[in-house]
C-alpha cells in the first residue's frame, strides 16, 4: 500500500531541482495528464466492446482485473513487476469509477505518490501514460461494472505462477 504522506506544494520538489513543488514536477504533470486527457478524449469510441454485466455476474473480478491488466501483465517478470502493474491497474479502475470532474484531481495525488516513492521522472512520465490507457479502456470496455476495488493480494504459488484475491465493493445499479 501506498504510503499517505503526501508531498506539500509548497515544499522542495523530491526531483532534486530546488524549484518548489507546484512549480516542477506537479506543474509539468498536470501538463502531461491534461493533453494525454485531450488526446484520449478525441479517440474514437466506436470500437469499444461492452462487458454486459450478466456476463460480468459469472465472473469473478480477480478475473476481470487479470483481463483487464493483462498486455502490462504481458510486460513483465518478476513478481514486484507484476505487483507494481497490478497496483497501478486497480488504482486507474478506481479512478475510473469517480465522477469525470474528480478524476484528474485523483491522477495528480496519485502521480505525487509516485513520485514521492521513485524520483525518475522518465517513471512517473510512463505511470501517467499507463494510467491513462487503463482509465480509457476500462471506461470503454466496462462501462457498467462499477465495483470499486478495496483490496487485494497476490500470491505466489510455483516459480511461475500467481493467484490474484480481490476485495470488491458492492455494485451500486
Ligand atoms: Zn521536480
Amino acid at each position: 500500500m501506498l504510503a499517505t504522506n503526501k508531498l506539500g506544494r509548497n515544499s522542495i520538489c523530491a526531483c532534486g531541482s530546488g524549484i518548489k513543488y507546484k512549480k516542477c514536477c506537479l506543474a509539468k504533470g498536470q501538463a502531461v495528464i491534461a493533453s494525454s486527457m485531450e488526446k484520449l478524449k478525441k479517440r474514437n469510441f466506436d470500437e469499444s466492446i461492452y462487458i454486459s454485466p450478466e456476463e460480468i455476474g459469472a465472473r469473478k473480478m480477480s478475473e476481470i482485473i487479470l483481463e483487464y491488466a493483462h498486455e502490462f501483465l504481458a510486460l513483465t517478470n518478476t513478481r514486484s513487476e507484476k505487483e507494481n502493474v497490478i497496483e497501478l491497474a486497480i488504482a486507474a479502475w478506481n479512478i475510473a469509477l469517480a465522477d469525470e470532474e474528480k478524476r484528474f484531481n485523483l491522477i495528480d495525488n496519485f502521480v505525487s505518490d509516485v513520485l514521492r516513492i521513485n524520483k525518475n521522472s522518465d517513471h512517473w512520465k510512463k505511470t501517467v501514460s499507463v494510467i491513462l490507457i487503463l482509465i480509457n479502456k476500462k471506461l470503454q470496455k466496462y462501462p457498467l461494472v462499477d465495483r470499486p476495488i478495496l483490496d487485494y493480494d497476490f500470491i505466489k504459488l510455483n516459480h511461475d505462477e500467481y493467484h490474484l484475491n480481490i476485495v470488491s465493493g458492492i455494485t451500486c445499479s
